[in-house]
């Protein structure tokens, strides 16, 4: 489409909205990308792990290695009628550029891009290398991606000091948050099993609902922690409840109930697994338990990602960002245990897997000048 405007950034972010890209389908968005990183001197790896597409992007040999992040698949738009224009073409209107991804987070993906262009045009040759790290699967499964790339890298000792990702991180006004970690995120899978039974004769029926209900309310009302200095606090809560033979005058043989944890660094996986087990143990219930972990929480510590990333946001935004660790998981969680700095700053997120997503113009811009100056800051030394 025509924006016109002139905005490199712009037009690129259009080109990939163009592109239904629904997880974990690429749909062309990384050929884009890989076009216009090897017109930079990048060596670009696609790296194809199931139905995952991702790449691998690195200009230079030496450290420090400074890599943007972020992926190019979407969530699917919902009922396409409630849009006011279609969710795959790019639409301007008052200020703001409407289409599925525009702010989760194709507008992060062209800033990087053009930022990367404007940075290397005026310094051909910085220290350290610059990367990009792209997948097609983080609104997904996330089994075949960012994870994926990050083992190759390793088993073959490349290491990225410094991650940008642009998922979008600010609330208000761009750049008023930029999140330091996240929360880790645990779930489980409990079946509760009993006798079935006629409701009118319960002694010779075991009731799992009767069972479980108790057990129910003290998981919703532990105080699992207080939180910490950049955590919240860590919380339960049951997301589904399933029993019932499906008649008023039968009691059902099993209940299955699903639950998920967001915790803060004073749990680990092990500890909190172990303290849930111990509360169904203390009942007497006859119970199976499945887990599964989305991801350990992680920080970044104080140091010089931090810095520049905050100096940058305050020189184009005017104000500090507020450093958080809120917000759902991100692929900073599979990044960061390889000992990376990882720091995510992008668009606002109001409007994210919403009807009518959106990202305001004059964001994206501003976005570009951010991550132009993060890479002078950490890139050239001492401007
Ligand atoms: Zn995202």
């Amino acid at each position: 489409m025509s924006t016109g405007t002139a905005q490199p950034e712009i037009e690129l972010l259009c080109d990939l909205i163009s592109r239904p890209s629904i997880t974990p389908d690429d749909a062309g968005c990384q050929q884009l990308l890989i076009e216009r990183l090897s017109a930079l001197g990048f060596e670009c790896e696609t790296l194809i792990f199931g139905t995952v597409t991702n790449l691998w992007a690195r200009r230079g040999k030496a450290s420090p290695v400074l890599c943007f992040a972020g992926h190019t698949d979407v969530v699917p738009p919902g009922d396409e009628a409630k849009w006011s224009s279609a969710p795959f073409t790019p639409t301007l209107n008052d200020g703001y550029l409407y289409g599925r991804g525009s702010a989760d987070m194709k507008s992060g993906l062209a800033a990087m891009v053009v930022a990367i262009e404007q940075f290397l045009a005026a310094n051909p040759d910085p220290a350290g290398s610059l990367a990009m790290l792209i997948t097609s699967d983080e609104e997904g499964r996330a089994r075949e991606g960012t994870l994926k790339v990050v083992e190759t890298l390793a088993a073959r000792d490349e290491h990225i000091d410094w991650c940008v990702l642009g998922e979008p991180s600010s609330q208000e006004t761009l750049g008023d948050v930029v999140r330091i970690g996240r929360r880790g995120s645990l779930s489980g899978i409990l079946t509760v099993n009993g006798i079935q039974g006629h409701v009118a004769y319960p002694q010779t029926t075991d009731n799992p609902i009767r069972r479980f209900a108790p057990i129910l309310a003290q998981l919703h009302e532990i105080e699992w922690d207080e939180g910490n200095e950049h955590f919240p606090p860590t919380s339960f809560q049951v997301v589904d409840v399933h029993s019932g033979a499906g008649a008023t005058n039968v009691t059902p043989a099993q209940l299955t109930a699903r639950f998920n944890l967001r915790y803060s660094t004073e749990w680990s996986y092990d500890t909190l697994q172990e303290r849930i087990q111990q509360i169904f143990d203390e009942h007497d219930i006859d119970y199976e338990l499945q887990w599964h972990l989305s991801g350990e929480p992680f920080l970044t510590q104080p140091g010089k990602l931090i810095d520049a990333v905050s100096q940058a946001v305050t020189e184009l935004s005017g104000s500090a960002p507020e450093l958080s660790t809120g917000g759902g998981t991100s692929d900073g969680r599979f990044i960061s245990p390889a000992g990376a700095e990882v720091v995510e700053l992008g668009p606002v997120n109001a409007s994210i897997h919403k009807i009518d997503e959106r990202v305001r113009v004059d964001d994206v811009i501003k976005l570009t000048a951010m991550y132009r100056r993060i890479m002078e800051l950490l890139l050239l030394g001492d401007s």
